[in-house]
């Protein structure tokens, strides 16, 4: 049987062989990370060499990473108003994950959504407008801009954004989850206050996160009732899942010059699908993007029939619409973006992985070349 192409990299990525390895050993380690015995000891240092790796990949110090049961609850986690008190209002792009736009802990009139320009990307005039002009007297802003959107792969101006949100006394968190791996990650150089990081989408298990912190930042708790993570995250760490997300963090980083390659290849596809469908749309192909990401539209067509079609074919792809819950919904990024809703609902998402290689984007062109003409030509018969 012929190997299946997999690009669906943005939802998740294959794990890693050494993951797999590193986390079949830890697996093994019988102790709690709490307890002082050896047994303890040796489960608590696997946790805290795999804090180093994390934290190396965002270039942030071990003790401001808290390990959660992934980007979700980091997310969640990252956004609530942070401790010390005083009085915050959530300014929330229009275009972050369902785990973002849920708005966190901030009640519901305390928290104004951002707009975002048809190319995908916040509008840093509106956003200092918006914090100059909505954040009630007393009150600071909490500003939440992902590092990169993980449907159409626009890179966001976040170190522009943390300036003008610092310069208004304000906190910003970044959801990374997308970025990391693909480019480099700086916790400095973005000006994040906290940032949200997922193992499984480089390479490391899924259900393990984290949120990383900057020097003098802080989190309220989700959970009371255990010291674990400097009292940050109680419950027994799960230690197999960091260790693996050490793993993956320390390879995605040294695999990150290898990422010119994975945009030429996903430059290659883009290329072949203009070829074959000449009115073909790429959302937010305009701007920086994600080197592994396309979302493409091809008028006329429905994502879902395409995303079949080619799993049918032996290709893996995501519609670019929402469709968590198992039914495909009209994606919010796009509708943010203004994109006119049959083009919406077109949008597939390939996304690309360090194991892709050119025999992926052949397989994808030829199943997608053959889709096209037969759905276009059932389309001009049934005219
Ligand atoms: N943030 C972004 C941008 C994502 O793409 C995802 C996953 O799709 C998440 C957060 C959620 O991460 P997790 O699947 O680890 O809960």
């Amino acid at each position: 049987m012929n190997q299946r192409a997999y690009l669906d990299h943005n939802a998740t990525a294959p794990l890693r062989p050494e993951v797999r390895e590193a986390m079949s050993d830890a697996l093994a380690l019988v102790g709690n990370p709490s307890s002082v015995h050896a047994e303890g000891r040796a489960a608590r240092a696997a946790v805290e060499e795999a804090r180093v790796k994390v934290a190396a990949l965002v270039h942030a110090r071990p003790e401001d990473v808290i390990f959660t049961s992934g980007g979700t609850e980091a997310n969640a986690l990252a956004l609530a108003p942070p401790a010390g008190g005083g009085a915050w209002k959530a300014f929330i792009s229009s275009i972050e994950h369902p785990s973002v736009l849920a708005g966190g802990r901030f009640g519901a009139g305390a928290r104004t959504v951002l707009p975002v320009t048809s190319a995908g990307l916040v509008d840093l005039e509106s956003l200092a407008r918006t914090l100059a002009e909505e954040v009630p007297e007393g009150s600071r802003p909490f500003v939440s801009l992902m590092a990169a959107n993980n449907e159409t792969g626009a890179v966001q101006p976040v170190a522009e954004a943390a300036a003008v949100v610092h310069e208004a006394g304000g906190v910003l968190h970044t959801d990374a989850v997308q970025v990391a791996g693909r480019l480099p990650l700086d916790m400095s150089a973005l000006g994040a206050d906290l940032l949200t990081l997922s193992a499984h989408k480089i390479g490391g298990p899924k259900g393990v996160g984290a949120v990383v912190m900057a020097e003098g930042a802080s989190v309220q708790p989700l959970m009371t009732g255990g010291g674990q993570e400097s009292r940050r995250r109680p419950g027994t760490e799960n230690v197999a899942g960091i260790v693996g997300f050490g793993v993956a963090a320390d390879l995605a980083a040294k695999e990150l010059p290898a990422m010119g390659d994975v945009a030429r290849l996903r430059d290659a596809l883009e290329e072949g699908v203009r070829t074959i469908a000449p009115d073909a749309v790429v959302f937010a192909h305009s701007v920086a993007r994600l080197p592994n990401t396309s979302l493409i539209a091809v008028p006329g067509l429905k994502a879902e029939t395409l995303v079949i079609g080619l799993d049918l074919a032996g290709v893996s792809v995501s519609a670019g619409s929402a469709c968590s819950s198992g039914k495909v919904e009209t994606s919010h990024v796009l509708t943010a973006m203004g994109a006119a809703p049959e083009a919406a609902r077109a949008a597939i998402r390939v996304s690309l992985g360090f194991r892709s290689c050119d025999n992926d984007i052949q397989s994808f062109l030829g199943a997608f070349g053959d889709l096209v003409k037969r759905l276009r030509k059932d389309e001009k018969a049934a005219a």
